[in-house]
């Protein structure tokens, strides 16, 4: 089931006219089904990699990741008119994350480098690091820093770098903001609850979407096989060989009918 953050770009989209006067600035959602049905509706789209650039249209949609302020001046700049679906949960990190640098504080994001959302995060600060994982914290030549997390970080490896950035600066003030948002915490918590249940779990999300591989690591880091597939056609009917019970979980971007096909689809394999 989509998150409220994904359920409220979507029906923006679907509420704009002439959709062909508008380009996505990136993937609205990380879902490829849902980026193929904005494409036949006419959206134009510019990938991520490639968001450098200036859209040919007349309008511009940011997706529920957010961007940078400096970002959305430059688009403003270009006489490009906005239609911005930016997550309140994603603008809560950016407001977080600017408190701390008006602080005086350096700014360390607990995130993925590069993802869009934590380039829409940093690119605002006078600073910042970026970590995914304890082996990226260092010791800091700050004595304060402030410390948020990308909204899809998963509750385990956030505090699992808070610890790492405690044990490395020892005499630093360090200030932790948790900006994870609900939705990603409740997945997280309800495949907590399921593991014990299962002999692995198949997580049905885009491959490119953090909190889809968020599931996946939690599942991984208890010992339990994580099957990561965008639709029903991805499931191979070996991986379940010697499985007794198979969980199923999905990321926020996942649709209800391609959860409902992998679900049944995993039924059938049963059978
Ligand atoms: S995953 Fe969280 S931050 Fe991202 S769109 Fe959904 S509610 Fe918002």
């Amino acid at each position: 089931m989509f998150c409220f953050g994904v359920r409220e770009a979507l029906s923006l989209a679907l509420r704009t006219h002439d959709p062909q006067s508008v380009t996505v600035h990136g993937e609205l959602v990380h879902n490829p089904r849902v980026l193929v049905q904005l494409a036949l509706r006419g959206f134009q789209s510019t990938a991520e990699p490639d968001r450098a650039g200036l859209p040919n249209t007349p309008r511009v949609m940011i997706t529920a990741h957010g961007i940078s302020d400096r970002e959305r001046n430059r688009l403003e700049s270009a006489g490009l008119r906005l239609i911005d679906t930016t997550c309140p949960l994603v603008r809560r990190v950016h407001r977080a994350a600017q408190a701390l640098a008006d602080e005086g504080r350096h700014v360390v994001v607990i995130g993925r480098p590069g993802h869009v959302e934590v380039a829409g995060i940093v690119e605002d600060l006078p600073e910042a690091d970026v970590v995914a994982g304890p082996e990226a914290v260092r010791t800091y030549p700050h004595a304060r820093l402030g410390v948020v997390c990308q909204s899809t970080t998963s509750p385990r490896l956030a505090a699992c770098i808070c610890a790492a950035i405690r044990a490395a600066n020892p005499g630093a003030d360090i200030e932790f903001v948790d900006t994870i948002c609900q939705p990603t915490r409740d997945r997280q918590e309800a495949v907590g609850r399921l593991l014990p249940q299962v002999d692995g779990v198949v997580v049905v999300g885009g491959r490119n979407s953090n909190n889809t591989r968020e599931l996946a690591a939690l599942c991984e880091a208890a010992g339990k096989p994580a099957w990561l597939v965008q639709s029903a056609g991805d499931l191979d009917p070996r991986w379940f060989r010697n499985c007794r019970a198979v969980g199923l979980t999905a990321g926020t971007s996942t649709l209800d009918e391609t959860i409902q096909e992998v679900h049944q689809a995993l039924l059938a394999i049963e059978a």
